[in-house]
């Protein structure tokens, strides 16, 4: 498997991402207590259709994961209020190489990404279906996942952001079978 993921993960490399790793889906880490960063510390909770709760619990990510084989983990480092474009192109990149591998017979990868979707420039329509559920994808955080024991177990080093001068970086899943 991990030779066949190697056209993607150049790929990958090629849109700027600053590691990719393969990683064994049962070492894709998923906590209870992360919910709760969600709810009580980000005001994206409940505002949009890729959050909680409208994301999957961490009880059916943890479910979900069995289904799966092979896994690419990898980060992006853009600076979080500066570049919202490329932030915003994260889950256009990953829209992209999920179909890609669908198409070329995975049919069920699924691609994760990082932090509230903001596709749209304004919160989502919360009575309304998603506007772009092509291309919005939840992050790893909204469905349960302890991003940084995954990035260890992934043999990526990532350490907390302490102030906003900091560069952050953001971290994509991509499950394949
Ligand atoms: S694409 Fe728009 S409507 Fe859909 S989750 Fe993202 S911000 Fe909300």
């Amino acid at each position: 498997m991990k030779k066949t993921l190697n056209k993607y993960i150049k790929e990958i490399i090629k849109t700027g991402s600053s590691a990719v790793k393969f990683i064994d889906p049962k070492k894709v880490m998923v906590g209870n207590w992360v919910r709760l960063k969600c709810q009580f510390g980000c005001d994206a909770f409940g505002t949009r259709l890729t959050c909680p709760p409208y994301s999957p619990t961490p009880e059916y990510t943890r479910q979900m994961l069995k289904e799966y084989s092979s896994a690419l983990f990898f980060t992006y480092k853009y600076p979080a209020l500066k570049e919202r474009k490329k932030r915003q192109s994260i889950r256009r990149i990953l829209a992209k190489l999920e179909r890609e591998m669908f198409l070329d017979g995975f049919y069920k990868a699924f691609a994760m990404g990082a932090g509230p979707c903001n596709l749209c420039p304004e919160k989502c329509d919360l009575t309304k279906p998603c506007l772009h559920a092509e291309l919005a994808r939840p992050s790893l955080e909204a469905c349960g996942i302890d991003v940084y024991a995954t990035a260890k177990n992934a043999g990526v080093n990532l350490k907390v952001v302490k102030s906003y001068k900091d560069t952050p970086t953001y971290c994509c899943l991509l499950l394949v079978e």
